[in-house]
């Protein structure tokens, strides 16, 4: 047997996107020695790539603003479906996390006198998203990163050293990809095991407790916004020690991303525009958003053109536009244009700033889209519209958490927070809340996985020698076999989601999907890679693809479950919404044989009572049952 790199520590966390370093930072600062592992470089996470920003209600922008506000917004652009106690302290709690980031070195762009400057976003109803330019993600990690390196100065220092960093105590992983999580006898969490994507040398770590932050699923559908790190590792690897996954069904698919160039398909085209001013138009030059406001938006959003630009003027006398409805609705009245012939000429629509903003204005408030459409697409944006479509870019399902102390389910010692996690953002996550969510909530996995260890006073658990060689011989079995190489079977999981599980559902295509995907498993159980295990992308891809079959499985089986339109999830054949199935959690677990998922309904937990009292009981009407609302005072409409 090879020699095996062996780590102990009390934390382990994987990944060190946004979510990840916030919790690294909250497990030290609990005094417990922390492992941090990514499989990209340290500070190139897919949270760099946010561009739009990270909602607060700082109230800087709008003095009405505040977190009941914002817990309201998030709770409706998730149509009620909300683990209502993550949003409520996401609301409650964003704020300080924002302001906590500045103490860290962040500075985002400010308002005339001097505070953190604010922006509109789809689905907020006030200025709300604190941001750097167009680039928020970039400096979100770039603090982060400078905060941990400041934490180990400060280990130096403790330390007697006068100078220098000491990672004894936090220590980044970087470029190592987990591809096991290893429990004990009484399946409590024991550690981690994986590989150096540089040499392909195997790692073991002991930790009795493991935060998940691996962030999303994207490089499973064929147009998507995501970056490469993006397979659903995080959730194959809960589903497979004995975790569970919620509502995988609600794929966000973002309205806006390039259609042109084929090669870029698919890359972001931040909210932020629309944010600014910019509108969607059809071949026909109309504004047809008018068009597609659903009864339950209607007394929020302008119904013409005039009152819908007065609002970005003056938001306290004017609906807002229709444009910034929430992503779901956009992107779906998008796909309806592009139906009935009203698309630009590579199957979008048009996204237009440059008839909105002067040059000069465009240039200083979305340098990087300028940038992106130039380099990418040969467009000015500062006097062409861009085109754009929808581009699959969150998801909203995840695995099922804890609220205050991120403990995923039925798995002591394991937490998870970020995009890998459930329940915050419901049916439709709203733009930047994700940013916020990954501070509120990596915060409090760190904390929740070191009062776990410190609960435990130094007994840990044990790793047996067979786990570790069976983690070894699954992964080095791609060497072995002579099946398709895993290029070959990605490319037809990621073809079979977009088509049949995409934007629009249906249950024959979706029971399709379904008879693909075990076709798809069967294959990869004898996927093949070649060469050595020194920087090997098709092996590396061929251990990815277990974890992305298994949550397309989850998306699939949950998506042919649920009948009915909500958020993330639209049935052609169940178009509306439904008060029944507003009460119901769909969750996934793996298979007693270990080789499929399994689905089942579970009843939500009602919402506190004094939360219910934040919206009006007519609103509350067109989600909830009569028996909900039973002691819900006020009158119909
Ligand atoms: P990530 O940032 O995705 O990090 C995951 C980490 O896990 C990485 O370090 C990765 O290497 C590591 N990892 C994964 N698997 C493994 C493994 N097996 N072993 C070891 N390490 C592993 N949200 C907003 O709120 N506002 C915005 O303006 C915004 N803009 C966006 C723009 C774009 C283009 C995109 C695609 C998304 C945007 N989002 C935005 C969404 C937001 O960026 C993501 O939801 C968020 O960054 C996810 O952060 P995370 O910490 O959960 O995970």
């Amino acid at each position: 047997q090879e020699d095996l790199e062996k780590h102990k520590y009390d934390v382990l966390i994987i990944g060190a996107g946004g979510s990840g370093l916030r919790a690294a930072i909250a497990a030290h600062e609990a005094g417990l020695r922390v492992a941090v592992i990514c499989k990209s470089l340290f500070g190139k996470a897919h949270t760099v790539m946010a561009e739009g920003g990270c909602a607060a209600a700082m109230g800087n922008v709008n003095s009405h603003d505040n977190w009941q506000v914002h817990f309201r917004d998030t709770m409706r652009g998730g149509k009620f479906l909300n683990n209502w106690r993550m949003a409520e302290l996401h609301a409650k709690e964003a704020p300080d996390r924002v302001w906590e980031l500045e103490t860290y070195g962040a500075l985002f762009d400010r308002t005339k006198d001097g505070k953190i400057s604010q922006r509109n976003f789809g689905g907020h109803e006030y200025p709300r998203l604190a941001h750097v330019g167009d680039r928020t993600g970039l400096e979100l990690i770039r603090t982060m990163q400078q905060k941990i390196v400041s934490l180990q100065q400060d280990d130096a220092r403790k330390a007697g050293r006068s100078s220098g960093a000491d990672d004894g105590r936090l220590k980044v992983f970087a470029e190592l990809t987990v591809t096991e999580l290893l429990t004990d006898d009484t399946g409590a969490i024991a550690g981690a095991f994986g590989y150096y994507r540089e040499t392909g040398k195997f790692v073991l770590f002991k930790a009795p407790a493991v935060v998940l932050a691996t962030g999303g699923i994207g490089k499973s559908f064929k147009v998507t916004s995501n970056s490469w790190e993006c397979t659903g590792d995080g959730m194959g690897l809960a589903l497979r020690v004995g975790s569970t996954l919620m509502n995988m069904e609600f794929v966000q698919f973002h309205p806006t991303g390039m259609v042109w160039p084929p090669s870029v398909k698919g890359i972001l085209v931040t909210e932020g525009v629309r944010g600014d001013g910019g509108v969607l138009k059809n071949s026909e030059g109309k504004r047809f958003m008018f068009n597609y406001v659903p009864d339950v938006f209607r007394s929020q959003y302008a119904d013409n053109e005039a009152e819908a630009d007065a609002w970005y003027k003056d938001p306290d006398h004017n609906k807002r536009t229709p444009d910034l409805l929430p992503r779901d609705e956009v992107a779906r009245a998008i796909n309806s244009e592009v139906k009935a012939g009203r698309g630009s000429p590579h199957g979008g629509v048009y996204l237009d700033i440059a008839s909105r903003l002067p040059k000069e204005e465009i240039l200083r408030r979305l340098p990087s889209m300028q940038h992106q459409f130039k380099e990418l697409a040969d467009v000015d944006i500062t006097s062409e519209p861009m085109e754009v479509g929808p581009t699959c870019h969150y998801v909203m399902g995840g695995i099922e958490v804890d609220a205050d102390t991120a403990a995923a389910a039925r798995v002591p010692g394991l937490f998870a927070s970020g995009e890998v996690a459930g329940g915050m953002h419901g049916s439709n996550r709203l733009g930047g809340n994700s940013l916020s969510d990954l501070l509120v909530f990596g915060r409090r996995s760190g904390e929740g996985a070191a009062a776990y260890v410190h609960a435990l006073r130094g007994e840990y658990p044990a790793i047996s020698d067979e786990q570790v060689a069976s983690c070894m011989q699954v992964a080095l079995a791609p060497f072995e076999q002579h099946g398709d190489t895993a290029y070959e079977i990605h490319q037809e999981l990621q073809q079979c989601m977009n088509d049949l599980v995409g934007i629009i559902r249906k249950a024959s295509e979706v029971q399709d999907a379904l008879e693909r995907l075990e076709k798809l498993k069967e294959r990869a159980k004898t996927v093949s890679a070649a060469g050595p295990r020194e920087f090997n992308p098709g092996w590396h891809l061929a251990l990815d693809l277990r974890n992305m079959i298994a949550v397309c499985e989850c998306i699939a089986r949950a998506a042919l479950i649920r009948e009915e339109s909500r958020g993330g999830h639209t049935r052609d054949d169940f178009p509306s919404m439904s008060a029944q199935w507003r009460k119901v959690n769909l969750i996934c677990t793996q298979n007693e044989a270990g080789d499929g998922i399994d689905v089942v309904e579970q009843p939500m937990e009602p919402m506190r009572a004094d939360l219910l009292a934040l919206f009006p009981r007519d609103e509350l009407m067109k989600y909830f049952t009569d028996e909900e609302l039973v002691d819900v005072a006020g009158e119909a409409e």
